[in-house]
């Protein structure tokens, strides 16, 4: 028995087999999935997936990188859809500076950028500025939907990606108050240890497969057995032999069986591990 805590059931990529996939997780002993929302139609959307399957929970959220497209006031209609009983966690929200504006520029100009000496362009100086209003809008829908969750006593599905320390520095307001999981957790055992000692968890994806991912498999083997998760954040990450391919929940098996390989303990282990603890995290059943 397995719980996947993070996939996206409501992109395109599943509208036309989702039955066959849900089927198939089943298969592979993963008992229920969450589906996690990334704006408010998106969680919406997550909502009316996890009302028609009884396998599948909502978190509900706007992602740090669509924070441009979000309406001003996302916490009222993301607080009036916290109400069904099928939401069991806020997010994904955080932090994501992998891709800023300015690097789009940079891209563009690349042929001056090689040149040793140039000034900044008019279009690098605003893309810098864009980059500013950027992160500090990430940071503000960041901290609301962290109010948030703390307003309704529910736990948060964190996304973090180059933006660690800021990241922290928003959490750390609220130890103590509320929990998160850094989700698809790729960081050090140091950074694990950090967030941990914090009282959150990390979940861990399809990376602990790849032929790249033993520094990030090393902290799954090495962080204590009831302190992570197991997820696939499909349609993305799709775990070896299925790499490049649409990922979905029954890879969920997959994650936890190379973990288990890497601590050299049974499979059933992790799965009864990673799902006590998705039990107590997230408020399935919450009426
Ligand atoms: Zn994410
Ligand atoms: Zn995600």
């Amino acid at each position: 028995m397995l719980i996947e805590t993070h996939a996206h059931l409501d992109y395109p990529e599943f509208v036309n087999d989702l039955d066959d996939v849900l089927r198939r997780a089943k298969d592979a002993g993963v008992t229920r999935i969450i589906t996690i929302g990334t704006s408010v139609e998106s969680s919406r959307h997550a909502i009316d997936l996890a009302e028609k399957h009884p396998a599948v929970f909502a978190a509900i959220g706007v992602h740090p990188t669509f924070v441009e497209e979000a309406q001003d006031d996302v916490i009222t209609p993301l607080r009036e859809l916290a109400k069904n009983p099928r939401v069991v966690a806020i997010g994904e929200t955080g932090l994501d500076y992998h891709r800023l504006p300015s690097e789009q520029v940079a891209k563009e100009e690349q042929v001056q950028v090689m040149s040793a000496l140039r000034t900044e362009t008019d279009e690098e100086i605003e893309a810098q500025i864009r980059d500013g209003a950027y992160k500090s809008k990430q940071a503000s829908l960041f901290q609301q939907q962290l109010d948030l969750a703390v307003e309704l006593g529910l736990n948060v599905v964190i996304h973090q990606r180059d933006a660690w320390e800021e990241t922290l520095k928003i959490i750390g307001l609220y130890t103590g108050n509320l929990r998160g999981v850094f989700h698809c957790f790729g960081g050090s055992l140091e950074q694990a240890n950090e967030v941990l000692g914090l009282g959150h968890l990390v979940s861990f994806t399809g990376i602990v497969t790849f032929k790249n991912g033993g520094a990030v498999r090393k902290v799954a083997a090495q962080i204590p057995l009831w302190k992570f998760m197991v997820e696939t954040d499909c349609p993305y990450l799709a775990p070896v032999p299925f790499r490049g391919k649409r990922s979905e929940p029954a890879h969920t098996r997959i994650v936890a069986e190379t973990i288990a390989a890497a601590r050299e303990i049974p499979l059933e282990e992790v799965a009864e591990a990673t799902t006590e603890t998705a039990d107590k995290f997230f408020q399935f059943n919450r009426i």
